[in-house]
């Protein structure tokens, strides 16, 4: 295939052909820099444009010399673009590249690392609606989904561009004479942010800007279903002017290059988001070598509806919970835990609201609920549904793909209701990652927190109740890092912690003020005043 590479640039930056690495990095580094010089540009407009990798403040072809396309879920004819399959050697020189920028970035005052991140949110700013529409056309949420999560991601580079200037650690009272103490926040080194393509835009970012503003340099690998997003960010912190090397962006498979990205002998850290197979993989590596890890994984997240609910309000919010965003959100609602009570008048509500919901191509108005990323996450959400009717739960709306006109060209299936689930059925247990919410009966509260609680998983968990005293014994038992009452279990926002347990997460938080303890190591100074 004859590739157009319209939006191919040319960088000939000096500083990184006169850089002084050793042996074969040395070697892919100077690659790097030659496919950088000639990479050419052929203007077919008809042809899809090809995206580069960005290594040592260039954007170059794989040393593959091969792409694959980005498709757009919503209409398969419309290919979003071309991105480099990369191999290890690629890895090999981002990791170069990361390495040989890490001392002068870590030098840099924090504030002023931070001013990169400001002027990267204004700039990706000013680009909002072409970035969301980017978004839509690759991942399938609706327009104003996706322009809520370009919103977000620029919050994002603010709030951690903020950070370099606060960046607090403690002064603590030493018990000895003229004992001075403290601690200080110093930077790992080279870190690797691998991301998944449900939220392609704002998890880059909240890894991105915490590690970058503490003084970290990283090589970024988006998921291969959505990495234009991913690229825009890191454009726009190029945009902003941000040193060559301090970012890198390497798209490609996993199980391609996530060994070279783990085994790299620079690498400190590795923050992931992504599926727990993917995770425990990658956890594997990473405590081997003694690595820093962070793990963001699956969820199969509980709500739980007490009988004193206002039906309208429970049936909306377990709409907005389990559906929105094609219910492709770590944090989406799967399991809606209603006490016996009021199970047969909510049904009824929360049958007829999910009926009612357009599903579409996201770029048209009006649209609630885009398609499924690919055809193997429709086929995932397919098969689920046949394992829930066969093991006897009882299909209360959606269930089937949807078909003729416009739908043949995307991978669109109806928001799907089973109700008389129970714990052992594999649709109570597993995540499928898909509008698929299954409905469990609970004789009451108690019954109700068993329920919740019988599962591996453990990343957002709801109540919808206004019974204070049951909505604090939730709050306290619910085992779930991230809880949510009176209000869908998705929806978080980037200035609080992030992150869940059991076997949904692993190692510090993730946004909000703590998240710069994972790309920061403390280090405790004792200082004796002798005049
Ligand atoms: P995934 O298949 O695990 O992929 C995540 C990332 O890992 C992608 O960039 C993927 O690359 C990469 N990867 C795959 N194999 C790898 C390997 N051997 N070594 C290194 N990297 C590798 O997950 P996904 O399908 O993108 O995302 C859906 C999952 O993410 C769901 O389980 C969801 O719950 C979870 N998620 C969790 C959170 C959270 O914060 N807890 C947030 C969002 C999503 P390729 O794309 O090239 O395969």
């Amino acid at each position: 295939m004859i590739v157009t590479l319209r939006n191919v640039r040319t960088h000939t930056n000096a500083r990184y052909q006169s850089t002084n690495h050793g042996g074969t990095e040395a070697t892919e580094f100077a690659k790097v820099c030659l496919r950088a010089l000639h990479v050419s540009v052929a203007r077919d407009e008809n042809m899809p444009s090809q995206y580069l990798n960005f290594i040592g403040g260039q954007w170059v072809p794989s040393c593959t010399q091969r792409t694959f396309p980005n498709v757009n879920p919503a209409n398969v004819d419309d290919i979003v673009g071309l991105f480099q399959a990369s191999g290890p050697q690629d890895v090999t020189a981002a990791f170069a590249a990361a390495e040989h920028a890490q001392a002068g970035w870590a030098a840099l005052p924090a504030p002023r690392r931070g001013e990169y991140l400001f002027k990267a949110a204004e700039l990706l700013e000013s680009q909002l609606a072409s970035a969301a529409t980017d978004m839509t056309r690759e991942e399938g949420k609706t327009l104003p989904e996706a322009t809520a999560e370009v919103k977000r991601a620029i919050n994002i580079l603010r709030y951690f561009g903020g950070e370099g200037s606060r960046m607090f650690s403690y002064q603590i009272p030493s018990e000895r004479d003229n004992v001075f103490c403290f601690t200080m926040r110093k930077p790992l080194g080279v870190v690797a942010l691998i991301t998944p393509w449900n939220f392609p835009s704002a998890i880059p970012a909240w890894k991105l800007a915490p590690a970058l503003v503490a003084g970290n340099t990283v090589v970024l690998k988006p998921a291969s279903l959505a990495p234009l997003s991913a690229l825009r960010l890191v454009e726009a912190l190029e945009r902003a002017g941000i040193p060559a090397g301090v970012v890198n962006f390497v798209t490609g498979s996993g199980g391609a290059i996530g060994d070279a990205m783990l085994e790299h002998g620079s690498l400190r850290a590795v923050s992931f988001t992504g599926s727990c197979d993917v995770g425990d993989r990658l956890y594997d590596k990473a405590t081997r070598r003694r690595l820093r890890v962070q793990l963001e994984m699956g969820g199969k997240n509980p709500t739980v509806v007490l009988a004193d609910a206002n039906l309208d309000i429970a049936a909306a919010t377990l709409v907005n919970a389990a559906f929105f965003s094609t219910g492709q959100k770590c944090t989406a609602c799967s399991r809606a835990i209603i006490e016996r009570a009021i199970y047969e008048p909510l049904v009824d509500k929360l049958v007829a609201k999910t009926r009612a919901l357009k599903v579409g191509n996201g770029l048209d108005s009006g649209i609630e609920i885009g398609p499924a990323v690919d055809a193997s996450q429709l086929e995932t959400d397919l098969k689920y549904i046949d394992i829930a009717k066969n093991e006897g739960a009882q299909l209360l709306c959606g269930g089937t793909r949807l078909t003729g006109g416009a739908y043949d060209k995307g991978f669109f299936v109806e928001p799907t209701i089973f109700g008389g689930v129970t714990p052992a059925m594999r649709i109570a247990q597993e995540e499928v990652f898909g509008p698929v919410l299954a409905l469990m009966v609970a004789d009451d509260f108690e019954d109700a927190m068993r329920l919740a609680n019988g599962i591996r998983f453990g990343l957002s968990a709801a109540i919808i109740s206004n019974d204070i005293s049951r909505v604090h014994q939730f709050v306290n038992r619910i085992e779930a890092g991230l809880i949510t009452v009176n209000l869908p279990t998705a929806g978080v926002e980037y200035q609080l912690p992030f992150g869940g347990t059991k076997e949904s997460s692993f190692g510090m938080r993730e946004q909000g003020p703590l998240a710069l303890d994972f790309y920061t190591e403390s280090r405790t100074v004792y200082m004796k005043h002798t005049f």
